[in-house]
């Protein structure tokens, strides 16, 4: 069941690829967190297209329940690479290598990096061409016990200067090292944003070299997992073409965060929970 509904997914994204290539579709992406390239990334890539209003439809629901997510439903063929802490001076390497695997994955930025460094800010439209641009706050501060003006500025003021800088709505939210409370999920929630958190720690954020990020990666990634990686690393940039490898030998594709939620969405009973299948 699971398989055939996936498939007519697949259908429903080719035809509106096509529409969009035959100049059927809209003259305009919508300023969602998904909005793609025109044309339709994902019959390039091979993978499933997800319309950016049904992927942000998803996404919306999901605000709604104001719950974290970690994961999907576990019932579909579809992992989320998610890269944090970016951006920055191998971004670029990083988008290479997910363009020749034609994947596509979601960047929770800081804003600060746009800010402080010039040489980055064309990067953020350029990662939301193709993936999924989320806000990982202003100044990669732990949340907790931050209250008030400034626990604003990182949450609310991030998302504006992402907003900016990407050129289109931000709505994924994730917090420095996993770390929350009771403000932030409130915070999060009164911004109208979603907390995305994950299922699988690549560890790479210590220091590992590139075969154990991968084993770590191979070890975790079931139906609808979301992997923690990080866009600046460069074991993690040497680890990611045997993770896509890895990633299409066993079935699955690598998709936007809002994609897969979409796509497998989590149960509400699992969201309550704060778990994965
Ligand atoms: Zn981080």
């Amino acid at each position: 069941m699971a398989r055939r509904r996936f498939v007519a997914l697949l259908l429903l994204g080719t035809a509106v690829s096509i529409a969009l290539v035959a100049g059927l579709g809209p003259a305009t992406q919508p300023a969602s967190s998904t909005a793609g390239e025109p044309g339709g990334h994902g019959a390039r890539s091979g993978g499933p297209v997800v319309p950016p209003a049904r992927a942000r439809a998803a996404v919306d629901r999901l605000i709604g329940l104001g719950e974290p997510v970690r994961c999907g439903g576990g019932r579909e063929p579809v992992v989320a690479l998610t890269f944090d802490d970016g951006p920055g001076p191998l971004t670029a390497r990083t988008l290479n290598v997910l363009r020749r695997h034609g994947a596509r994955a979601t960047f929770f930025l800081v804003a600060r990096q746009i800010e402080a460094w010039p040489a980055y800010d064309w990067i953020p439209r350029r990662q939301r061409r193709r993936h999924a641009v989320g806000n990982h706050t202003f100044d990669h501060v732990a949340l907790p016990g931050t209250t008030g003006k400034e626990l604003a500025r990182q949450i609310g003021g991030a998302r504006d200067a992402i907003a900016d800088a990407s050129g289109g709505e931000v709505t994924l939210f994730r917090p420095p090292y996993g770390a929350r409370d009771a403000s932030v999920d409130t915070s999060v929630r009164d911004h109208g944003m979603l907390q995305i958190l994950w299922s699988v720690d690549s560890m790479d954020s210590r220091g590992i070299p590139p075969e154990e990020i991968v084993a770590n990666v191979a070890a975790g990634i079931r139906p609808g997992a979301i992997v923690l990686l990080h866009e600046n690393r460069g074991t993690t940039l040497r680890a990611l073409p045997e993770i896509l490898d890895l990633i299409a030998r066993r079935g699955y594709h690598a998709v936007t965060g809002p994609e897969l939620l979409a796509i497998d969405p989590p149960t509400t009973a699992q969201l309550r929970a704060g778990t994965c299948p």
